[in-house]
């Protein structure tokens, strides 16, 4: 376990890499096909939580996106639900990795973005982190304000700063080695950080299993 490896802090974007991320969300929202309707709806996501996080998939990939075409897109909306960078899952059931590309990928550089800011507005004295964008997606669905933080260095301490106001910030790590490290992480940052115990696997494993109701009652 490694904390001393951080990125670069984020730089703003330009006017026009902001118009470019709008251009492709927008263009990948479009086009979600049957294929990744019914992927998401196998994970728990129906078409009003997809519209409500704009996800897409890449029909027609934009320039520097071809290496993602057929993938799920995934904006990183500000809280005026305006994209700060895009993640691409695979859709494929294989081996990603004889495909030459990860389950999950970003683009070159862009990593360490909280997923969902706006539940950092939106949300009263309480906020939920979880390991995965859909993951996020499932609990918000719950009623619950959610980020994801993704990847092993996605914790930062700018993070820390976004999360400081917050009475209690419930952190669902999934039920593994990293999904412990997560946890450990976050809890040793904020003292008002709590691990939720997923015990059938990750929110979404948790969700499909039982239900809201049974995410519900890991917090009660
Ligand atoms: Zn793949």
């Amino acid at each position: 376990m490694s904390t001393s490896q951080e990125p670069e802090p984020l730089r703003p974007l330009s006017d026009s890499q902001r118009e470019t991320l709008e251009e492709a969300t927008s263009s990948y929202q479009a086009a979600v096909t049957g294929h990744a309707g019914t992927y998401l709806a196998r994970r728990g996501i129906d078409p009003a939580s997809a519209a409500m996080f704009r996800l897409g998939v890449v029909v027609d990939p934009m320039p520097g996106h071809d290496r993602f075409r057929g993938f799920l897109a995934i904006p990183y909306l500000d809280h005026r639900d305006q994209p700060l960078a895009l993640r691409f899952r695979c859709l494929a059931e294989h081996d990603h990795r004889a495909g030459g590309h990860g389950k999950y990928m970003s683009e070159t550089g862009d990593t360490g973005r909280m997923f969902n800011v706006r539940a950092v507005h939106q949300a009263g004295d309480v906020i939920h982190v979880c390991e995965g964008e859909l993951d996020a997606i499932i609990l918000a669905k719950l009623g619950l304000h959610a980020v994801a933080l993704p990847g092993a260095l996605a914790w930062q301490p700018r993070h820390r700063r976004m999360l400081a106001g917050f009475s209690r910030v419930w952190v669902w790590g999934d039920p593994d080695d990293a999904g412990a490290d997560f946890i450990a992480r976050i809890v040793r940052a904020h003292r008002a950080a709590k691990g939720v115990r997923l015990r059938h696997g990750d929110v979404t494993d948790t969700y499909l299993h039982g239900g809201g109701n049974a995410l519900l009652a890991l917090i009660a």
